[in-house]
């Protein structure tokens, strides 16, 4: 399909880091982009952390109009050892943020929403195009318009006169999210599988811990490994995305293997007796459950600096591991497209997400403003969500299981990034598989 007019009609369903990466992409290339939001323009956060990688840098590099740094630097990773002992592992560069500061960064870049985050608005410039962000409403349906000017029209629901409503689009960009309506429609036979594991997760903040724990993790994503199960702890930015030290928290997270079964009990609400499917939220967690994990945390015990920090969690909250990855990215002849986590779901352990995010906004801007085909732009989604799918398989299984079954998962990994090397080396392009470029250099 060639289109020759600017600016396009451009729908984005879902508004959350993915839907705002391309909806600033797409804005500042002056097309029209609406962004349909079920939520509210307010949101909590999960209270975690969100890296940055390379993708994400060069986005921003091209698209971030303010200056203020919001990202705390860790220059390595490293270990702590059952006897407290401190090991260096890698010496590699993560930019981590946590999803509220990016959120609004993201939103006065895109409509110019201020709050407390950011009060003051970015400069606009007179070629971008006009946007919209229509939240309390919720996409349920699209299909092709029949009256044969090739559009794509969309069901809207708007919860706040509860109204239903078309919307028609000369292109739909689906950034909804792991349980999409889009892929559903499109790859119905792509579903969250279970990857036999959770995270007990929780913020503190820095100010209540001693200051030898403080320093242990100031500039270190920092790893507590166990047989098959892991603790993992990093700074986040704290309220309004204050980078100050003493105002930041600490990001905690245990990752333990668990029965279906056990999900049952463990996933059951404290105040309405729900059974949450992906996430129990925070102040959700029953008592009696997290009175029983911190018992196991002393028992083992877990390493005295994560012990102090786990028993520090006043809000703690649970989420399930699911992945998948969808094997299409773009449907009904291009005018269809997936993007971020409803095309393809890591596990958490390679914290990649919001970079894939990244890396998926500025390959589909690059798709319509035409500086790249449909076939392209399909191949290189697909390869470079899945290679970063198989990635990070492979580092939760090296972290939960037996380490043959592991050696498995890497196995199928390093034979992906064989054929990504074959792929990109026959086609004179640079390599899509991204995780060496975050290392600086190994610890001697
Ligand atoms: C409120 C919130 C808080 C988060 N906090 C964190 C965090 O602290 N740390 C972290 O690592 N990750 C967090 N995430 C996840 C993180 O944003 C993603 O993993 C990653 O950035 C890619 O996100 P995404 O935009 O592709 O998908 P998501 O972030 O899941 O966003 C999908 C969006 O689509 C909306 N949506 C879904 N279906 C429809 C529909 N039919 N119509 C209209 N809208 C729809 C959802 O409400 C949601 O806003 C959070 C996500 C949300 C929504």
């Amino acid at each position: 399909m060639e289109w020759a007019r600017k600016p396009l009609e451009i729908v984005i369903i879902g508004g959350s880091l993915t839907g705002l990466l391309c909806g600033v992409a797409l804005k500042h290339a002056g097309h029209t982009v609406t962004i349909i939001e079920k939520d509210d323009n307010e949101r909590q956060s999960h209270m975690a952390g969100v890296c940055l990688g390379l993708d994400a840098a060069v986005f921003l590099t091209h698209h971030d109009r303010h200056e203020t740094v919001f990202c705390h630097s860790c220059t390595s990773i490293q270990a702590v050892t059952r006897d407290n002992g401190i090991k260096p592992f890698l010496k590699a560069r993560r930019e981590i943020t946590n999803w509220d500061t990016f959120y609004f960064r993201l939103r006065s870049l895109f409509d110019g929403y201020s709050n407390s985050y950011y009060p003051a608005l970015p400069k606009s410039i007179n070629t971008d195009g006009c946007v919209a962000y229509k939240c309390r409403s919720e996409v349920s349906d699209i299909s092709r318009a029949t009256n044969g000017e090739g559009k794509m029209v969309l069901t809207i629901l708007n919860h706040e006169i509860q109204q239903l409503s078309t919307k028609e689009a000369d292109f739909v960009i689906g950034a909804d999210g792991p349980n999409s309506v889009i892929r559903a429609k499109y790859a119905p036979s792509v579903h969250r599988q279970y990857a036999g594991y959770i995270a007990w997760r929780g913020l503190v903040p820095e100010s209540e811990v001693s200051a030898s724990t403080r320093k242990i993790f100031d500039h270190s994503v920092t790893v507590h490994m166990m047989d098959r199960h892991h603790c993992l702890m990093y700074i986040i930015p704290g309220q309004n995305g204050s980078l100050k030290p003493g105002n930041r928290f600490l990001n905690f997270l245990w990752y333990t293997n668990e029965s279906t079964e056990a999900l049952d009990e463990i996933m059951v609400d404290d105040l309405n007796g729900h059974r949450h499917q992906y996430i129990v939220p925070a102040g959700h967690v029953r008592k009696d459950i997290w009175d029983a994990r911190l018992d196991r945390a002393k028992n083992l015990p877990l390493a005295a600096p994560f012990l102090e920090v786990i028993l520090k969690i006043q809000q703690p909250f649970i989420q399930v591991i699911t992945d998948f990855c969808s094997p299409r990215a773009t449907f009904e002849d291009g005018q269809v497209l997936l993007a971020g986590d409803a095309l393809s779901l890591c596990r958490p352990h390679t914290a990649f997400s919001c970079t894939q995010a990244a890396f998926h906004a500025s390959l589909i801007n690059n798709y319509i403003n035409q500086q790249m085909s449909l076939t392209e732009l399909e191949e290189r989604m697909v390869r470079y969500s899945f290679l970063h799918w198989r990635q990070s398989i492979w580092w939760g299984e090296f972290y939960q299981r037996n380490k043959a079954v592991a050696l498995l998962s890497g196995l199928c990994f390093w034979g992906y990034c064989g054929i990504d090397i074959i792929k990109s080396w026959w086609r004179g392009e640079e390599r899509l598989f991204r995780g060496s470029s975050y290392i600086i250099k190994k610890h001697d």
